[in-house]
């Protein structure tokens, strides 16, 4: 199967760090940036990297941007300029075009012209460093929904030698540890009779309130 190809518009902070992060998963990204010298840092690292407006419709259609799988409009300060990119790279008819938004509003904007995904990285990452100074051992989390959340944590050395059935989280707290995370390897879908140590780390999924009881009494 042909790998996907990712067009990143925007070198930034975001868009530099998400640039990279793809070519070390292996995929292939041209990025753009009206700033030669952003360009100019980004060239050894990127498959290719351009000089160009992305809001000139001409200048993205003769880098054949139409050809890439998914964009990622990674301009945040210029609002302006990403929402005409956003659109650009939607008329192109790319199959998917992410965009990061600085506000609410500005979300909605880029909704509203047929974003795919809208991502809020400094908001999402203030409320996940707060949730985590708050919950040191939890160590990452995915919301599923509004209501579902699977988090990540680390055991303490209180559950040292403790199996799944000693701490009996199904029955006192509703929620479920789907995985455990041991130096020698994953256990997936563990029994009850499966022993933690306070090197594991747990995956647990629930209803956010379960899985807070679950912190507050436990972890
Ligand atoms: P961050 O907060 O992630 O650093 P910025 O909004 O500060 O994001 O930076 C976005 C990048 O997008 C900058 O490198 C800027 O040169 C680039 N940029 C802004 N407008 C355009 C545009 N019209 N075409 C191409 N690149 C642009």
């Amino acid at each position: 199967m042909k790998k996907q190809q990712f067009v990143v518009v925007g070198l930034g902070r975001f868009g530099s760090s998400l640039a990279k992060e793809l070519i070390a998963l292996g995929y292939e990204v041209l990025g753009i940036d009206k700033n030669d010298e952003v360009v100019q840092e980004m060239s050894q690292v990127l498959t290719h990297v351009v000089v160009a407006d992305c809001t000139d419709e001409e200048a993205l259609r003769s880098l054949g941007i139409r050809n890439f799988d998914c964009g990622v409009v990674a301009i945040g300060d210029d609002i302006q300029a990403s929402i005409m990119s956003a659109i650009l790279l939607k008329d192109s008819g790319m199959k998917k075009v992410v965009a990061k938004a600085l506000s609410e509003l500005h979300g909605r904007v880029l909704e509203k012209v047929g974003v795919d995904q809208v991502v809020y990285p400094e908001r999402d990452m203030g409320i996940r460093v707060a949730n985590q100074l708050v919950s040191p051992n939890l160590l990452d989390y995915i919301e599923l929904s509004k209501d579902y959340t699977i988090a990540e944590m680390a055991v303490p050395k209180r559950l040292n030698g403790k199996s799944l059935q000693d701490i009996d989280l199904r029955v006192r707290f509703g929620c479920s540890v789907v995985a455990i995370n041991k130096p020698q390897g994953v256990i997936i879908a563990p029994s009850a009779s499966d022993v933690l140590t306070e090197k594991d780390v747990i995956v647990v999924i629930g209803t956010n309130g379960q899985i807070e009881e679950f912190e507050k009494e436990v972890i």
